[in-house]
């Protein structure tokens, strides 16, 4: 079997669709007026994903506010003021704050399925939220009436049901996005936060039988907004081997941008349990300039070095707009990108005789 591809994601909205977000956000067009633009939108995202060649596709995340605040859209028990997390940049982004309980999602990210099957003829993936991250929402002081062990409670059960609503929608694979875990090692190098970060999202995946279980993945990057990082300067081996503990069949983890990939390639090699796939990140979503075949055919074979090729696969670093008004990459350099991460990993198969 040649080394399997899947993307991560997310792909630059339109300027168009961009605008009739933000005329929608104002009241200024109709409900019915954006979800014209959104068909218009997926239809000729997942055109262009097919013709990439990708055997994986996504629905390049068109209609999701952001990979994080999705279940958020709409929720009226939310102040602005939450946790900020600075990028290497100087740019901030800030989530919200729970200010009353109880909590729960609104959007379920299988709900974003049906406009995307309705015009792929190839296996679509879709991307969740973690619940490491929705954990984020709780406020330190914490709120009266509304334990956090009672958040924590309705947290585990909307992520359970957010997950399940893919594998309801027919998604070939669901990816839970985790680029919190390397922060977590930043906000708390003793790494009792990545614990309890890993422990929570176990205590979502035990909710699902082991054959589910293998086609959940979970993606690790150091973020990626408006082509910066926020914790790139953690070392990545401390991060690797607590995040092969998740109870999951695939990591899809960036690697293309990483400084020294071999050795963390070796730790992912050292730590894979039999039955994981590790997705290697062999085209980089912060640089601009698109890969060649053979450089991420040489990305692809220096992952096979560390990894055995009947556990690797193959992926973008990230998404290349994780954020919907994110347009530091342009959908032309994004769809070159993918169409690159095909042929290269094509490739790197024939080199490699599988
Ligand atoms: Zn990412």
């Amino acid at each position: 079997m040649p080394i399997p591809t899947e993307p991560i994601g997310s792909v630059p909205r339109s300027r168009e669709l961009q605008a009739a977000i933000v005329a929608y956000s104002k009241g200024e067009i109709s409900a019915d007026a954006i979800h014209v633009q959104y068909d218009a939108a997926v239809r000729e995202t997942v055109e262009r994903f097919e013709a990439t060649g990708s055997p994986v596709i996504s629905d390049g995340e068109q209609t999701k506010p952001s990979f994080a605040t999705y279940p958020l859209e709409g929720l009226e028990n939310l102040a602005p003021n939450g946790l900020v997390i600075p990028f290497e940049d100087g740019h901030t982004r800030q989530l919200p704050r729970l200010a009353t309980g109880p909590f729960r999602y609104s959007t379920y990210a299988g709900s974003y399925l049906p406009r995307a099957r309705k015009y792929a003829t190839r296996p679509v993936k879709q991307a969740v939220i973690s619940a490491s991250a929705m954990s984020l929402l709780y406020p330190a002081g914490g709120i009266s009436d509304y334990s956090q062990e009672q958040f924590l409670d309705d947290l585990i059960q909307h992520a359970v049901a957010d997950i399940r609503s893919c594998f309801d929608n027919n998604a070939y694979s669901i990816q839970i996005d985790f680029t919190e875990g390397r922060l977590a090692i930043k906000l708390d190098p003793s790494k009792r936060l990545l614990q309890q970060f890993i422990d929570l999202n176990n205590r979502v995946l035990s909710h699902f039988s082991l054959e589910e279980r293998q086609r959940i993945g979970v993606h690790t990057c150091p973020g990626g907004d408006h082509d910066s990082t926020h914790s790139a300067d953690v070392d990545y081996g401390e991060l690797i081997p607590m995040l092969l503990t998740l109870e999951v069949g695939s990591f899809y983890m960036q690697m293309a941008n990483e400084k020294n990939p071999e050795r963390a390639l070796k730790l992912i090699g050292e730590n894979l349990r039999p039955n994981q796939r590790a997705f290697i990140g062999v085209v980089d979503v912060l640089n601009e300039e698109v890969e060649t075949d053979e450089v991420v055919r040489d990305r692809a074979l220096m992952a096979a070095e560390y990894i055995p090729v009947s556990q690797l696969g193959t992926t973008d670093d990230c998404g290349f707009s994780p954020f919907s008004d994110d347009i530091a990459t342009s959908r032309n350099t994004a769809f070159a990108k993918i169409a690159a991460r095909v042929r290269g990993t094509q490739l790197a198969s024939e080199k490699l005789g599988v």
